[in-house]
């Protein structure tokens, strides 16, 4: 496991970081090919999700409704597949961060729609599968916050993103 890797799984779960997500139940030791069938197989789960349901109910807590998770999953697969692009040339470079709670309110996740949320999802899914599909897994780079990575690293972060965020859409859609 790479320092980017250690660095995310420390951030999730503060302290003794499991094997395998408790709430959803990701193996965090996945092959990197299988976490990329994850995040590829994805929009078709998130449609099956929210077919016939409303995606933008908002939530007592005030935490994001289910389409904000699309939207959030959207521009994290535009911002991976941007990056690898990025270390496709410069490999090892720094990544640049982005704050996702912040993107969230200046994007306002809870007002755009679901069924264009399902549409950009699909679409990042398919350029990010393209992309990814022209850098080698042990290509590195330095993450800001985490250390050094690589991609079957990042795709292992992505892929419990996509997982995770699924047990949350089905919770709020209703
Ligand atoms: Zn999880």
């Amino acid at each position: 496991m790479t320092p980017f890797l250690e660095g995310a799984l420390d951030w999730v779960y503060q302290s003794d970081p499991p094997k395998v997500c408790q709430d959803c139940g990701f193996d965090w030791s996945i092959d990197a090919g299988d976490a990329l069938t994850v995040i590829e197989s994805s929009p078709d789960r998130y449609e099956a999700a929210l077919a016939g349901k409303n995606g933008m109910k908002s939530q007592a807590d005030g935490s994001w409704n289910a389409t904000a998770y699309l939207w959030h999953l959207t521009d994290l697969a535009r911002s991976w597949t941007e990056r690898w692009v990025q270390i496709g040339q410069m490999p090892g470079s720094r990544l640049v961060g982005w704050d996702p709670d912040e993107l969230a309110e200046v994007r306002d996740y809870r007002s755009l729609p679901t069924s264009a949320g399902l549409w950009a999802l699909r679409s990042a899914v398919e350029t990010f599968a393209e992309v990814t599909a022209t850098v080698a897994f042990d290509t590195p780079f330095e993450h800001g916050d985490w250390g050094n990575g690589d991609v079957a690293d990042g795709l292992r972060w992505l892929g419990h993103e996509f997982h995770h965020h699924e047990t949350d859409v089905v919770a709020r859609a209703e």
